[in-house]
């Protein structure tokens, strides 16, 4: 499969990205002390058949749901179960949907109730490096640029990077050529072209960058119990430069937060 889109297939990649921007938003109002992730994760499915795409995940590697949920130290891929939320927890929900046979594939950590001030940073130093690494994504980079840019970004903070997860490139399929490491060195790697499509998503430790994975298969956490951080934007590169294929402003209209991260990057108006 080219590595290159179409502008028609970056316009479906868009429509599914964007469905899933919404149903992130949707859950953002829903994410309390109290609320089980199983019951989040069915409100998701309902919300993205009612837009008329089908879960990304759902059956994916055999993955038994709409969202991959992850609190506290779980890093990513975990399974909702009927536990509540509580007060302090942090959360990583990562969602995909599937319309017109292309993938969008989007990730947030929420905050549930009033959380610690150091897991606060974690988050807005883990979305920070998302888009310092985004700022990369364009002709006369490299693989290696991003993931150098994205590392350096949190390691100045003691933060660990997860080695074994990586992007991805984004089209048909959920997971495609390249994968984009968190981590690298500068001008090595593939080299970024008009039309290429990612899935950045830095998942970053608070502590050490060693994971474990639990015995359902699924489940990875952080190999010291501290938490993680992960957030994911699909970017394909038009003109030359990243264009934002996904929004989190759904997520802030939601939350009444004023943010312009998302300013200096190109993006299409986004209609309701
Ligand atoms: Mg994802
Ligand atoms: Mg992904």
């Amino acid at each position: 499969m080219g590595l290159q889109k179409t502008k028609q297939e970056i316009e479906f990649i868009r429509e599914s990205a964007l469905i899933v921007s919404k149903t992130l938003g949707m859950l953002a109002a829903e994410i309390k002390p109290g609320v089980t992730t199983l019951h989040l994760d069915k409100l998701a499915e309902t919300f993205i058949r009612d837009h008329d795409a089908e879960p990304g995940f759902l059956g994916l590697y055999d993955f038994p749901n709409t969202l991959c949920v992850s609190p506290n130290a779980q890093v990513v891929h975990g399974i909702p179960n009927d536990t509540p939320l509580v007060e302090g927890d942090i959360v990583s929900i990562d969602c995909g949907a599937l319309k017109n046979g292309y993938y969008g594939d989007h990730a947030y950590t929420f905050e549930v109730g009033d959380v610690e001030e150091s897991t606060r940073k974690l988050l807005a130093i883990t979305k920070e490096s998302l888009y310092v690494g985004i700022d990369l994504f364009r002709v006369g980079k490299r693989v290696g640029d991003v993931g150098h840019a994205i590392q350096r970004h949190v390691e100045a903070h003691g933060y660990g990077v997860v080695r074994e997860l990586v992007g991805h490139g984004l089209g048909k399929t959920m997971h495609e050529k390249p994968e984009m490491p968190n981590y690298g060195r500068r001008g090595r790697g593939k080299a970024f072209s008009e039309g290429m499509v990612i899935a950045l998503e830095p998942m970053i430790n608070a502590g050490t960058h060693k994971i474990n994975q639990l015995a359902d298969g699924w489940t990875i956490l952080t190999a010291d119990g501290m938490p993680s951080a992960h957030f994911e934007h699909n970017i394909a590169i038009v003109d030359g430069e990243p264009e934002l294929l996904s929004t989190f402003s759904y997520i802030y209209e939601a939350l009444g937060i004023e943010s312009d991260e998302e300013k200096p990057f190109r993006t299409k108006s986004i209609s309701k």
